[in-house]
């Protein structure tokens, strides 16, 4: 499975926000952000306002590929999708990303990361409308019905992860029930659901020119 080599934190500083990458650390006073929220390398703390449009446009579009650890390749096709789909280009863009079964366990708080999430699905825990899916980027659906399958072991690990993560909020386009850690997606994702610290449209400007 392709994946970032790069120190994890480091993706963090480069984007000069949180990203939330390693689960339980991030909310911890050790997190590298919390000490050193300016970017990696020597000059790192002097960068910020450095960043030309193309730069920022440049920035962001990184900081949406780490956050939701998807890739180059990937990522441009989610964009040619949506540039394709009617609607608001960065709008459908977002939602695509959302919709990502590895992000939908990560919401659930089934996942402490969407790395960790992404485990979850690749060793076939996951069932959507009762069939198994272990591919992180399948695309849920409205009223799509989503269930943790696990066996005792592996059931403990996610019940640890939920306990972990009891202080993040189940977005409002999951219905969840924990004791039965089945979920239901009431609706597609919104703009206002995700990130509001994305700016999306600097992202529709770089691959528009
Ligand atoms: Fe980012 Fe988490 Fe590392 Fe903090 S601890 S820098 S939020 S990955």
């Amino acid at each position: 499975m392709a994946r970032y080599t790069e120190a994890t934190c480091r993706l963090c500083r480069r984007a000069l926000e949180k990203l939330f990458l390693k689960g339980t650390k991030c909310y911890t006073e050790k997190c590298a952000m919390t000490k050193r929220a300016f970017a990696p390398g020597q000059h790192g703390e002097g960068r910020r306002s450095k960043l030309s449009n193309y730069g920022l446009q440049m920035r962001e579009k990184q900081k949406v590929k780490w956050m939701y650890g998807v890739l180059e390749k990937q990522f441009r096709l989610y964009f040619k999708t949506a540039s394709k789909t009617k609607g608001v280009t960065g709008k459908v863009l977002l939602q695509l990303l959302e919709r990502r079964l590895d992000n939908v366990i990560f919401r659930l708080g089934l996942g402490i990361s969407r790395v960790q999430a992404r485990q979850v699905v690749r060793h076939n825990f996951v069932y959507v409308n009762s069939k198994r899916v272990n591919i992180p980027s399948f695309l849920i659906d409205k009223n799509d019905i989503i269930e943790i399958k696990a066996k005792e072991k592996a059931g403990k690990k996610i019940k640890d992860n939920l306990e972990l993560s009891k202080d993040r909020t189940v977005p409002s386009w999951l219905e969840f029930d924990v004791a039965g850690l089945k979920a239901k997606v009431i609706r597609l994702p919104e703009k206002e659901d995700i990130s509001s610290t994305i700016q999306e449209q600097l992202i529709v400007e770089l691959y528009s020119k």
